[in-house]
């Protein structure tokens, strides 16, 4: 007799998370052709000068395991550039990690300081990778709502929600999914408000280079009572157009990052190694690419925006990042998630829904579109948004 049996499998750790809606939107795309503007990614190449140095180094046998904290000669780019950009003198050597994407940095982050009861601030809409990390550390997010049209964190609110457990606020400057970017006055209030508190912080800031109409991005390591306590995340796939590289990186004082690399050597150990050499090569050799970030981008905004001036939806230009959202309350009243499928599936253009972004979602009628896109596939988008 056959006395084997299926394990009963334990209680799921994230019980309300499902696929991520990147993926989800993505497959819904390939599978009907449809234009995608759902997920943030280029559909243009990364600089010509930067892939040759890859090339350069993984045939010249720079194909091992790089150091655990990343290359130094990254590192020290790394340094330079928050020095030069934000006035943050930085030790190279303790306060700078490479990770593979700043998906992982924000992970080992969390997974390094929030304790089972902890509770973490995070401001809705929010990144959709946070609360899972929060939950698999045991603690809990308190998500604070920053409402349409601005979209921006209300410090009276985050006054009222600190407390003794409030182990880590996450902010995320410029905002995806909104494009919100926040000010200095934004830092001082954060400031006053933690100057008698061991809380600490947590900044992603990915598109700390895609910002427009002439605003500077208030990095976090402009201050150094901020960065005194503060994780800071970038990514090298937004910066370089090349997502797929999955490379970023944190900087975060000695001691949070001797934390920070106790959990990222077990995750990941290092990130890939030609391409580290060859981004430290391309940050020293061409910084004229992270500077002009911002003109590059807010033409395609305005190219977007403009293309959409004939269209049924409204919309605020975004201050921040590839993405613009759209509001549809001029056009129908169907939930976001479904519209979103839908455009996908039958006008053949695919965008992300915000709902999916919040823990209580207000009916706000919007739809994210990433513009870091070729012109033609910005007309070809707007010529589908305009028949709807
Ligand atoms: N944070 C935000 C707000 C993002 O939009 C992204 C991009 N997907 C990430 C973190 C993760 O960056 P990476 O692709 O380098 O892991
Ligand atoms: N950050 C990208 C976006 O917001 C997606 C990243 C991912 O797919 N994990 O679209």
């Amino acid at each position: 007799m056959n006395t084997r049996r299926s394990p009963v499998l334990p209680a799921s750790k994230l019980p309300r998370v499902g696929t991520t809606i990147f993926t989800v939107m993505s497959g819904l795309a390939a599978e009907h052709g449809a234009l995608n503007l759902s997920q943030g990614f280029p559909d243009f190449d990364g600089p010509k000068a930067l892939r040759e140095r890859v090339s350069h180094y993984l045939d010249r046998g720079h194909n091992q395991y790089a150091p655990m904290t990343g290359v130094p000669s990254l590192r020290q780019a790394i340094a330079g550039k928050v020095a030069s950009l934000y006035g943050r003198v930085t030790d190279a050597e303790t306060e700078v990690t490479v990770t593979s994407g700043g998906t992982e940095a924000l992970f080992c982050a969390i997974q390094a300081v929030v304790r089972p009861g902890d509770e973490v601030i995070v401001f809705d809409p929010a990144y959709d990778s946070y609360e899972p990390a929060v939950e698999l550390a045991g603690g809990r997010c308190v998500r604070l709502a920053m409402p349409a049209p601005a979209y921006r964190p209300d410090w009276n609110a985050v006054a009222d929600a600190l407390n003794d457990r409030t182990r880590l606020i996450v902010v995320n400057s410029p905002h995806n999914p909104t494009g919100s970017v926040l000010t200095a006055d934004d830092l001082d209030a954060l400031e006053s408000l933690l100057a008698d508190r061991d809380t600490l912080l947590l900044s992603d800031e990915v598109y700390e280079h895609i910002i427009f109409d002439g605003a500077e991005h208030q990095s976090l390591l402009r201050r150094p009572a901020l960065a005194e306590r503060a994780f800071v995340v970038s990514s090298f796939g937004k910066t370089y157009h090349v997502t797929g590289w999955k490379i970023g990186y944190c900087v975060a004082p000695a001691a949070l990052s001797a934390e920070f690399r106790k959990v990222h050597q077990y995750v990941t150990f290092a990130s890939i190694t030609p391409v580290q050499l060859a981004l430290a090569d391309f940050l020293a050799d061409h910084p004229e690419h992270h500077l002009q970030l911002p003109d590059f981008y807010q033409q395609k905004r305005d190219r977007f925006c403009e293309l959409l001036a004939g269209s049924r939806f409204t919309f605020e230009p975004a201050a921040g990042t590839y993405f613009q959202l759209l509001n549809y309350a001029a056009i129908n009243e169907e939930p976001d998630v479904e519209l979103a499928r839908r455009l996908t599936i039958e006008h053949g253009i695919a965008s992300i829904p915000v709902s999916v972004f919040y823990q209580a979602p207000p009916v706000d009628r919007v739809l994210r579109f990433c513009f870091a896109k070729d012109d033609a596939t910005l007309e070809r988008a707007a010529e589908l948004l305009c028949a709807i």
